[in-house]
């Protein structure tokens, strides 16, 4: 495998309309969610091989979502079905195009109960890089089912890139999500914060303060995004700004996954050995995919293809800037 990943796979209720909050949306509709899942995809659509591992209810919503992720030629040989809890679901509002409202139902839901015993460890011991986010670090059993992943691909030599994703609707209270989010940065190799995140793990907002501070907690690579701007990342050697490109965004969701499919889609292709030497050519086609995705409604069907990746960057060559210290 190019890459697996792991965690939530659920349903996104998303609401009829916009400018409402969630008590006052008149109506929802199911679409297939979850951020691992959808770098999966992102990933496979980008041609990278990609699989993953996760747990849905074995109810109506897991088995068509199983079937979304077969669909996208993501392998789904370690995704479980639990007969004793239902496929998680957000219900999301969007009350001001800047902010978004979300209960979880999923108390617990399937992927809350994913076991370290039910890993593929086949899949994680044959894989260039595992993906993990932090809703899968919220509860056990699938916090010590995360955490031994991590362990088994990283033993077996794959790169661990965690995308802390923060959702504090999900965790008891901040602090504990700081401790468990902490405690997975030495497993990291390539780690991916937005800015609200780089200020909850470091309480600076300063980009080049703190990714130096994360970078200091183990990863080889820090990634920063920064929505229409761009991308920031932080190396051992180097570090600097890249420029997204100029376009009309209609919705940001999925964005993030998209810009991370892209990022290790690249970064396998290109070697995982020498990541400072191919990380702004990467970062700049990350970047392309997020700007194209912000462009389409709903995560999954806004993930590109590679071809409209490459003509999309063709086109906006002109525009686009990099700027980096050496
Ligand atoms: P997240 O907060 O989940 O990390 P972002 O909204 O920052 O996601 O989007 C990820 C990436 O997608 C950004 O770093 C950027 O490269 C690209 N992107 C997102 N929104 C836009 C936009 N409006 N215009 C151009 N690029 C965008």
């Amino acid at each position: 495998m190019d890459f697996v990943t792991l965690g939530e796979l659920l349903i996104d209720m998303l609401p009829a309309e916009t400018g409402r909050r969630l008590a006052q949306v008149s109506a929802f509709s199911p679409k297939p969610g979850g951020a691992p899942a959808n770098v999966a995809v992102a990933g496979a659509r980008l041609g990278a091989q990609t699989a993953f591992i996760g747990k849905v209810g074995d109810d109506f919503f897991g088995q068509a979502l199983a079937d979304v992720l077969k669909k996208e030629n993501v392998d789904t040989r370690g995704l479980r079905f639990d007969a004793d809890a239902r496929t998680t679901m957000a219900l999301i509002a969007q009350p001001t195009p800047h902010s978004n409202e979300y209960i979880f139902y999923r108390n617990p839901g399937a992927d809350q109960r994913l076991r370290p015993d039910e890993l593929d460890r086949d899949l994680l011991t044959h894989t260039r890089a595992l993906h993990i986010g932090s809703l899968s670090l919220s509860d056990e059993p699938s916090r010590s089912a995360t955490f031994e992943a991590a362990r088994i691909a990283r033993s077996a030599g794959a790169r661990i890139s965690f995308d802390v994703n923060f959702r504090p609707a999900l965790w008891r209270s901040p602090e504990e999500a700081v401790t468990q989010i902490a405690a997975m940065l030495p497993n990291a190799d390539l780690l991916k914060v937005n800015e609200t995140e780089l200020e909850l793990l470091t309480r600076t907002s300063d980009v080049e303060t703190g990714s130096a501070l994360l970078l200091a907690r183990g990863p080889q690579l820090v990634v920063v995004t920064l929505g229409a701007e761009g991308s920031f990342f932080r190396a051992a050697q180097s570090s600097g700004y890249v420029k997204s490109f100029q376009v009309d965004a209609i919705d940001s969701t999925g964005c993030g996954d998209s810009f991370v499919g892209a990022l290790l889609t690249q970064l396998v292709q290109f070697g995982l050995e020498n990541i400072e030497s191919h990380i702004q050519a990467a970062l700049r086609f990350a970047n392309a995919a997020g700007a194209i995705t912000s462009t389409r409604r709903g995560a999954i069907p806004a993930l590109p293809t590679a071809q409209q990746v490459d003509e999309f960057l063709k086109k906006s060559a002109p525009h686009s800037g990099v700027s980096a210290d050496a």
